[in-house]
């Protein structure tokens, strides 16, 4: 049995089960010794690596992407793999953010609501993930805080080492235990040398000291320079960046280089001196045309293999498992960007100046568009200025168009204009949450004469608040005002486009994030003018997916939820499927 004289004089020689469990007693004796460092019950040392991701020179290199692509070539190698994101900020999840500033908020099934990473890696591991994926300062803090005014700490003054680090590394072995995780994957948010992630990265250097020599690996993501007066690319600010990554005590095992173009060899080389990282493990991490195109180069590059021999994962590995996830991966990663048509579709966007806001949407068009065989191309449209009058002229020469989810006033007129624009010119049309209502909207107005029905988000006082918030059914649900969230059952009306595009299923689980829905009152008016609800709540009178009738239109369908949250590469989600397919079929102009 191997010791573990790396945790100091308590430890000494102490074989690794009984140190976990002697680790463990010392979290109720914190005031007698200097190691805090408290571990969750069951937690086997040795029987979890861990893989840790950070950033320098700048933020938004793909840190998420480089990390769950890595993952994915673990997983598909018969591994168990488990994301979780550290984020810095102090917000307790990121519902409160503005997705003009951060990027979409991804929505697990359990309802947490996460940074767009989490929307990656679900993708990218084909894995639903949960609120243990993902944790925030504010959540660390307050964890803290809290068992602090409980008397938690036995008098110890509570510091940032050991107890707030502590508390780091008890998540990252709980995430451990409770996925059963042969590796977990580390992501910290931020770059190196920001002061609010400066913990997690102390926190990593230290689970790294507990867990002993080859239990857990650093990744290091930079930048490479390509100033186009100089043309050739330059290394030194990822060189300054790496070395601070040092001056925290850890020595990354590998680094990503992220440029416009392949990093050459030279540059490679030049980072791997300054480094003691071998050029073998500094790896070009370039832009390319589908981030779905970078698990295969990192396989390419034999990244994964150095990590399976580096944790000593080599027996865990089944490779019958391995050829088959790999060349079911090569047959989707070979289509992309090959099809020779192109299909358009029109996104109306409040946020259409920053793409990360409609992330997943823009993923689910793509595995849409693979699977249909075409590309697909996004117009952003700025709905503010669109009337009636001009909405032809916005929308020429789109296929099809999709009315996401939103909050607010801003732009829902010309929403509203291009939805109907839609239905009567046979465009096809796909609402997602504010999409679904303002189809909801549309078609009260337009097709059942309500000219002032509304929705009460919008229009507070509206005669005909066919959208709103609804007391009563709130009750129903137990969610008081707020967000109705995360994964809910949706059932499926037999002989329905809803019905032929689930492939006959009679219930599918969906991702909500909405505050208002259809007035119960206003359903059988709508129902009696043509529009379906072909998805509703399995008891209460929630109405979840709408349509037209098949044969009046040829794609007409919206969602109170969110289906781009569940698209899958291999697995893309029929509502976008259909889109595309649709948009297909549209007469070329
Ligand atoms: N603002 C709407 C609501 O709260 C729609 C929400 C959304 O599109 N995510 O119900």
């Amino acid at each position: 049995m191997r010791t573990c004289e790396l945790r100091g004089w308590l430890l000494n020689s102490v074989p690794m089960n009984d140190a976990t469990d002697l680790l463990k007693s010392v979290r109720d004796t914190s005031n007698e010794t200097e190691f805090y460092t408290p571990f969750p019950d069951g937690y086997k040392t040795g029987k979890t690596k861990y893989i840790a991701v950070f950033g320098t020179v700048m933020s938004g290199l793909g840190k998420g992407i480089f990390s769950s692509s890595l993952a994915k070539l673990l997983k598909d190698k018969g591994l168990r793999v488990s994301p979780i994101k550290l984020e810095g900020y102090l917000n307790i999840d990121s519902g409160t953010l503005n997705p003009f500033r951060h990027g979409e908020v991804f929505v697990l099934d359990d309802g947490m609501e996460t940074d767009m990473d989490l929307g990656t890696y679900e993708r990218m591991l084909d894995q639903d993930l949960s609120r243990h994926n993902f944790t925030t300062s504010g959540q660390i803090y307050s964890t803290i805080l809290n068992k602090e005014r409980a008397g938690g700490y036995l008098g110890r003054d509570v510091q940032m080492i050991p107890h707030v680090t502590g508390e780091v590394k008890y998540r990252l072995r709980e995430l451990a235990v409770q996925t059963d995780a042969d590796v977990v994957f580390v992501e910290v948010g931020g770059t190196v040398g920001d002061i609010e992630n400066s913990f997690y990265i102390e926190a990593l250097r230290e689970l790294s000291y507990e867990e002993g020599e080859g239990q857990v690996l650093f990744a290091a993501l930079t930048y490479i320079l390509d100033p186009p007066a100089l043309g050739e690319q330059k290394s030194k600010a990822a060189q300054l960046g790496i070395k601070r990554l040092m001056e925290y005590g850890i020595h990354p095992h590998l680094i990503a280089c992220r440029a416009e173009k392949e990093v050459g060899e030279k540059v490679r080389q030049k980072i791997s001196i300054y480094t003691n990282v071998p050029v073998t493990r500094v790896f070009s991490m370039h832009d390319l045309p589908s981030i779905y195109l970078l698990p295969g180069k990192m396989r390419q590059a034999g990244l994964d293999s150095e990590i399976i021999q580096m944790l000593g994962l080599g027996g865990r590995v089944n490779s019958a498992v391995e050829m088959k996830n790999a060349a079911q991966w090569e047959e989707f990663a070979k289509k992309i960007g090959k099809a020779d048509r192109t299909v358009t579709i029109g996104i109306t966007g409040k946020y259409v100046t920053l793409r990360d806001s409609y992330a997943s949407i823009i993923k689910a068009l793509e595995h849409a568009g693979v699977t249909n065989d075409v590309k697909v191309d996004i117009r952003w449209i700025e709905t503010t200025e669109i009337t009636d009058a001009n909405v032809a002229e916005a929308l020429a020469g789109v296929d099809g168009i999709i009315v996401p989810g939103g909050f607010g006033v801003r732009g829902t007129e010309g929403k509203i204009a291009c939805i109907k624009y839609a239905r009567e010119n046979y465009l096809p049309y796909l609402g997602i949450c504010l999409g679904f209502q303002m189809a909801v909207v549309e078609f009260a107005r337009n097709v059942c004469g309500l000219a002032e029905a509304g929705s009460t988000e919008i229009t507070p006082d509206c005669t005909d608040p066919v959208i709103s918030i609804l007391p009563e059914q709130k009750k129903i649900e137990g969610l008081g005002g707020n967000m109705r969230l995360g994964g809910q059952e949706v059932t499926i009306t037999p002989d329905t486009i809803a019905a032929d595009l689930f492939g006959g299923a009679e219930h599918i689980r969906q991702r909500f994030r909405h505050r208002y829905e259809v007035d119960p009152r206003y359903i059988e008016q709508l129902e009696a003018e043509g529009l379906i609800f072909s998805g509703r709540h399995p008891v209460h009178p929630i109405m979840q997916i709408l349509e037209l009738p098949h044969g009046t239109h040829p794609y007409f369908v919206a969602a109170q939820f969110h289906p781009e949250l569940t698209s899958r590469p291999l697995r893309p989600q029929p509502m976008f499927v259909g889109l595309v397919a649709a948009a297909k079929k549209q007469p070329k102009s």
